[in-house]
């Protein structure tokens, strides 16, 4: 588990090491004592490089073994009972950057150990998780007003 997400610019590939670029010394504490916190604040998802691009993002491999990497764009959660954070992830792939991804993820205050495992969540809170990330990115998810005539 440990180093399986690391701070990668999207623009010059440059990799610096983890604590220079947060405080926090993994992601799932990245996310409990910075990110939710912060009210959900995605300028700290996406930091400037020394190449001075705003393209430093957290980075991970889809799968073990899987050249391509997948950048974290937006996180939106709530904090529910018993330090229950429910997340989405929307994401890009190095390969096809322009195709976003949206993942649905979670963590118990600062374990990670729910970042692999399916979410599973009550409906009221899935709505609440989506109002959660259009309050958090501005973009409104769920396009879906399908009126009838
Ligand atoms: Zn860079």
């Amino acid at each position: 588990m440990a180093n399986k997400y690391w701070w990668q610019c999207a623009h010059c590939g440059d990799r610096p090491a983890w604590l220079s670029v947060c405080n926090s010394r993994s992601i799932a504490a990245f996310i409990w004592d910075e990110l939710a916190p912060s009210g959900w604040d995605q300028s700290l998802l996406r930091r400037r490089c020394k190449c001075r691009h705003r393209t430093l993002y957290i980075t991970y491999r889809a799968q073990r073994g899987d050249p391509d990497r997948i950048s974290i764009k937006h996180i939106a959660g709530i904090v529910l009972a018993e330090e229950y954070v429910p997340m989405l992830w929307e994401t890009f792939r190095h390969i096809s950057p322009k195709t976003q991804w949206i993942d649905f993820k979670y963590q118990r205050g600062r374990s990670p150990w729910g970042l692999t495992k399916r979410l599973v969540l009550e409906k009221a809170q899935f709505s609440r998780l989506l109002k959660a990330y259009n309050v958090a990115t501005g973009v409104d998810l769920p396009k879906t007003s399908c009126r009838q005539k």
